[in-house]
């Protein structure tokens, strides 16, 4: 057992002795419960943690803690404009994927004109050529 109080029982003032319901789910990540404290208050914390079944609850304290984290970042967005910068990354990323499948398609065609007798293995990585 640690000797430092839980993040709950610290905010409630309590002597934590290892028996309290929620707090094993909060002690790794103290900063990012001050976090999730400042923005949603311990009531409502400890409501959404009641609410939740033993099973639901290390997700339940998870998303806690995350959205008090995201919120820290962006306080003007939140979650939904994490989700958003996440979805335009993914977008982005997926252009950047059509482009370089255009490039290497180009380059597939490009070396067959040039060397029409060698195949061309699009599924693997280049390999070097141990005989040069
Ligand atoms: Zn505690």
């Amino acid at each position: 057992m640690s000797s430092r109080p839980c993040p709950l029982c610290r905010r409630q003032n309590r002597r934590c002795n290892g028996d309290c319901v929620f707090g094993e789910y909060f002690i790794k990540r103290s900063s990012d419960f001050e976090n999730a404290y400042q923005i949603f208050g311990l009531n409502n914390m400890l409501k959404i943690m009641s609410a939740a079944e033993p099973h639901q609850r290390e997700a339940a304290a998870n998303s806690i803690l995350d959205e008090g984290k995201i919120m820290r970042i962006n306080p003007s967005s939140g979650c939904l404009g994490h989700e958003l910068n996440i979805r335009a990354q993914e977008l982005s990323y997926l252009r950047v994927q059509e482009v370089l499948n255009q490039v290497l398609e180009f380059c597939t065609q490009h070396l067959s004109l040039v060397n029409p007798n060698q195949q061309v293995d699009k599924t693997s990585s280049p390999k070097k050529d141990s005989s040069s």
